[in-house]
């Protein structure tokens, strides 16, 4: 069969000759995100190995696609291949990397896999005031580990925040820096576990070999050790160790160290002796940025008004985040839809369940015309006189009477205490302009368009 791929079918014409056939009973959309992504790396034992970009992908194509992406495979090889699936889980550089290494470097390589995830890295980490000082210092240790003022490096915060992608990111920068460091990560349960089987199999001291001939030692989710006194004796004495010669020391934990229950004091003394940072929940601008980074790696193209109102829907993490925008993706492609604000709604309301509150207000509309006229909120409720602001000022007063039938008195209280004859004033001046102005006519159209995905 590998003769077959050789001589009959260069890798790549077979391939584009599945994907061809695939198209034809595919939808576009289906094509890009699902079938464009994969790569066909050769073959073997008849399987032909196709190269996925991760874990969510495989499990999607393998569910959704396999058969189809088989008929074509078939049709194609007459019969004679079928599809396999793999994860690619290293990065371009590293493949660069790697190929320069030495023979020797390789084998160690492959004896000594690293456990971080190959996928978290500083990169594709989006920074904002949130979580700024937690990655500055994580690149810091990743790139001097074991400087005694960030040793150990604390970072805490709530769920889905991106504690485990920074502790990942550190461990694979500092493998990139130097392949030789002795990385060890590990959640705290696996620590635990580690320890246990080691009593259990009276091997405590490869246990204790294990973690404390680590280079640098990651720990993540310490909140864990809680409780757990004799898990806390072992973590103390390689703590101990790896300090005092000198080895970085990174952990995560769901809040602030001090305030962990169940956590001998030496245990947090030691933890206090070294720097500890946050990593607070993403505010708008940070959510809009993290959206758009992960509908780039997940090869989408979402328009940004689809963005923007996700990030106003989905408030409480990062994890949430993502996860609108994959339901998104699967959602189009399962039900060949197209990605639309439809669609976005409709997800973002499943997720975010009773904390959504979609009903239309002043306040929502004030935020509308803010967006589109490109005005500050408290421009447009404010007393500037400025010729642009009075507009979108008008403008606002007028969608509220018409879309929201508000009395004029409570219109003019949510502009920051107007009198209602102010009111009438803005609302007739539109009603004249509008029609002779069309684009200010169009402007206001596109408003109500907007606003009408929000109330329906
Ligand atoms: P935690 O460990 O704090 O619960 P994770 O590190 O697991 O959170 O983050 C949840 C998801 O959000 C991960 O897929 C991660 O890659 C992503 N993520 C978190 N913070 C960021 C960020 N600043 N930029 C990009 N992706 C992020
Ligand atoms: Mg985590």
């Amino acid at each position: 069969m590998d003769n077959l791929w050789k001589t009959t079918m260069g890798k790549v014409s077979f391939w584009s000759e599945v994907v061809e056939d695939l198209s034809l009973g595919l939808p576009s959309h289906a094509i890009n995100t699902w079938i464009d992504p994969i790569k066909a790396k050769g073959v073997s034992n008849n399987k032909i190995l196709l190269e996925v970009p991760n874990q969510f992908f495989l499990e999607w194509v393998e569910s959704h696609y396999k058969n189809t992406i088989n008929a074509s495979i078939k049709k194609i090889s007459k019969n004679k291949l079928s599809a396999e699936f793999k994860i690619d889980s290293i990065s371009n550089n590293q493949k660069t990397k790697k190929s320069q290494n030495t023979t020797e470097e390789k084998r160690k390589t492959i004896k000594k896999p690293s456990p971080t995830n190959k996928g978290y890295v500083f990169d594709g980490f989006v920074e904002g005031a949130n979580n700024q000082f937690a990655k500055t210092a994580s690149q810091a240790v990743a790139s001097e580990p074991g400087k005694p003022s960030f040793n150990p490096l604390i970072i805490y915060g709530g769920v889905g925040l991106g504690k485990t992608h920074l502790i990942h990111a550190i461990g694979n920068e500092a493998l990139k820096r130097n392949p030789n460091l002795n990385v060890v990560l590990a959640t705290s349960e696996k620590f635990t576990l580690d320890f246990v089987n080691g009593l259990r199999k009276n091997k405590t001291i490869e246990f204790a070999k294990r973690y404390r001939k680590a280079d640098i030692l990651l720990i993540d989710d310490i909140q864990f050790f809680s409780g757990k006194e004799q898990t806390q004796e072992q973590f103390f004495h390689t703590f101990n160790e790896l300090y005092q010669s000198e080895k970085q020391i990174v952990l995560t934990a769901d809040r602030y160290p001090s305030e962990m229950k169940g956590l001998q004091d030496r245990l947090l003394s030691r933890f206090q002796s070294g720097l500890v940072v946050d990593i607070q929940p993403p505010d708008y601008e940070v959510r809009v940025a993290i959206l758009m980074e992960k509908a780039e790696q997940n090869g989408v193209d979402l328009p940004y008004e689809i963005i923007e109102f996700i990030a106003t829907h989905i408030k409480s993490n990062i994890r949430d985040l993502e996860g609108t925008i994959i339901r998104i993706l699967a959602k189009s492609s399962l039900m060949n839809r197209d990605i639309d604000f439809g669609l976005a709604k409709e997800v973002v309301k499943e997720r975010a369940g009773n904390n959504l509150d979609l009903g239309l207000s002043c306040e929502s509309i004030i935020n509308q015309v803010s967006d589109v006229f490109a005005i500050p909120h408290k421009d447009i409720v404010g007393k500037s006189r400025r010729m642009e602001i009075v507009q979108a000022r008008q403008v606002a007063m007028y969608l509220c009477r018409n879309l929201l039938d508000a009395s004029l008195s409570s219109i003019g209280v949510s502009f920051g205490g107007r009198d209602h004859t102010t009111v009438i004033h803005a609302i007739k001046t539109i009603e004249q302009k509008g029609p002779k102005n069309p684009s200010l006519d169009k402007t206001i159209k596109s408003i109500e368009e907007k606003l009408s995905f929000i109330s329906s």
